[in-house]
């Protein structure tokens, strides 16, 4: 299978060395020639297998160059018992007769970026020597929260790769903070940026593309590579849950073989739903890809106008990891469905001169026909939180809250009754304070103890991996002006 850049196809790259590389030089998104199909009975086959086995045989189809061991090999690691507290790693947890939870939030950080972030480094350091590449990996990642902390876990300590995170100074949660300036590592360093999470995204890519910096780096014996989700090794890993949890509907009987479902997917940087969308053109029975957005609804607007347009208010929302105005890999998305990348290059451009850019009608009518937008404020998602903990007894997140006002909009609007997945993406407890304060707490107490706090009001534990924050020391506290992040990186790599 061939790589190439979304926007350019003459140049072509194996899987290791798009992973290694991690954007193409021309500023587009590294991704595979075609999305191959699942053969005939892959999902009977699948059906029966551990989810460890189930990624093997999905990866596979896309990274020839590595061998079922090698895989097998990654596969235990990143998702084994010492990571992920269910042995079905990604559970789904069924609400009632066609409504599906799909919880990815099993891994060390409580987030779903663990389901790609603990794969992603076994990745990156085989294809480092497939590439034959002898300098170390400089990982720069800008995060919104979860990111960074996923980011951190899955590299901490892995050989010739060094890791550095931004994230924005006001713009992730108190439990996101401390989970990252606690990171610990010898090959970690963590700083915060001021101002918002694109100011961090733009950031490192003004870094990425930055010569002299690049230059300065080589010569210390270092390359940047990235671990943000326009790397396809993060894509990738992305694509096995939706696979993994239609065929557990079908083992649980809960499905018909070849029936439809719809996915419904709490969407910031557009990795997740992508991969949902890349699972579809492999051939799983998707029908509609429901895409939800917080306040920041400039998806929303997108999929029903056909023209983005990141000129707007930006808000910090209760669902942090979603407070993006440039979705990042909609370039992949765009790719797939013109086909022709120098229309893309066009977008792109159109993006970045001026912050909007407007789709032809016949990519708008395909973005149609597959993918329905909705969004909701956060009056509305602790509302979603209050319902569905009353209704179900199931505790929800923030983001997870906006996902779930999406489809009750989508069911309301068109009255179909298709099973949904809905993609859990974070541990309720992460957010305490709003879901709380959506559960109608008063008096929340702040920083660690509110975990408490939710303990005691719903009964449920606190997830290890934040209960042990209380014993961790701060290593981290350095804040750079978005201007001045070259400086950091110099500092952090010394
Ligand atoms: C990252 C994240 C999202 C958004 O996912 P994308 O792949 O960026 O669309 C949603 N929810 C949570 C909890 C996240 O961490």
């Amino acid at each position: 299978m061939r790589y190439i850049s979304t926007r350019d196809t003459s140049m072509q790259y194996s899987a290791s060395q798009a992973i290694a590389q991690g954007l193409a030089k021309d500023g587009g998104l590294l991704t595979p020639y075609y999305i191959p199909k699942l053969p005939g009975k892959a999902l009977e086959d699948i059906k029966s297998m551990a989810y460890q086995q189930r990624a093997v045989y999905i990866m596979k189809m896309f990274l020839e160059e590595f061998t079922v061991k090698e895989l097998t090999d990654y596969a235990n690691a990143a998702y084994g018992p010492d990571k992920f507290d269910s042995p079905a790693v990604a559970p789904v947890h069924t609400l009632d007769g066609n409504t599906h939870c799909l919880e990815l939030w099993h891994g060390p950080t409580c987030a779903f970026k663990d389901m790609a972030l603990q794969m992603l480094p076994h990745l990156l350091s085989a294809s480092l020597v497939k590439t034959e590449e002898d300098k170390t990996a400089c990982i720069l990642v800008a995060t919104s929260g979860d990111t960074g902390k996923g980011a951190l876990e899955g590299f901490k300590d892995v050989p010739r790769t060094k890791i550095l995170v931004f994230y924005p100074k006001d713009g992730v949660s108190q439990v996101q903070e401390l989970q990252m300036v606690t990171q610990e590592g010898g090959n970690v360093g963590v700083a915060a940026v001021v101002g918002n999470f694109d100011d961090a995204q733009t950031g490192v890519k003004r870094l990425f593309s930055d010569e002299r910096l690049r230059r300065e780096l080589a010569r210390r014996g270092y390359f940047f590579s990235s671990a943000n989700s326009i790397n396809w090794g993060r894509v990738l890993p992305q694509i096995v849950y939706y696979i993994s949890a239609y065929c557990d509907l079908l083992r649980d009987e809960k499905i018909a073989p070849g029936q439809s479902v719809n996915i419904c997917v709490p969407t910031g940087n557009f990795g997740n739903i992508l991969a949902a969308f890349y699972a579809r053109e492999m051939g799983l029975p998707i029908d509609q890809l429901i895409c939800a957005s917080n306040r920041n609804n400039v998806l929303t607007d997108f999929l029903s106008s056909g023209v983005y347009d990141r000129n707007r208010t930006f808000y910090n929302t209760m669902s942090p990891s979603m407070d993006i105005l440039i979705s990042s890999n909609l370039e992949r998305l765009l790719y797939s469905l013109t086909g022709d990348p120098a229309e893309v290059k066009h977008y792109m451009a159109r993006l970045s001169d001026v912050g909007r850019y407007q789709v032809s009608d016949r990519v708008k009518d395909k973005l149609q026909k597959r993918f329905k937008g909705y969004c909701c404020d956060d009056r509305e998602t602790q509302r979603m939180i209050r319902e569905t903990y009353g209704r179900h007894g199931y505790l929800i997140d923030t983001h997870t809250a906006v996902a779930f006002s999406a489809l009750e909009q989508y069911r309301r609007e068109t009255g179909d009754d298709t099973p949904a997945i809905v993609a859990s993406t974070a541990s309720p407890f992460k957010f305490c304070s709003s879901v709380l304060e959506a559960l109608g707490e008063t008096g929340i107490a702040s920083g660690l103890d509110a975990l408490d706090q939710l303990t005691a009001k719903t009964g449920q534990p606190a997830p290890a991996p934040l209960a042990g924050l209380r014993d961790k020391q701060v290593r981290f506290t350095q804040v750079v002006e978005k201007g001045r992040m070259v400086d950091a990186v110099l500092s952090l790599l010394e």
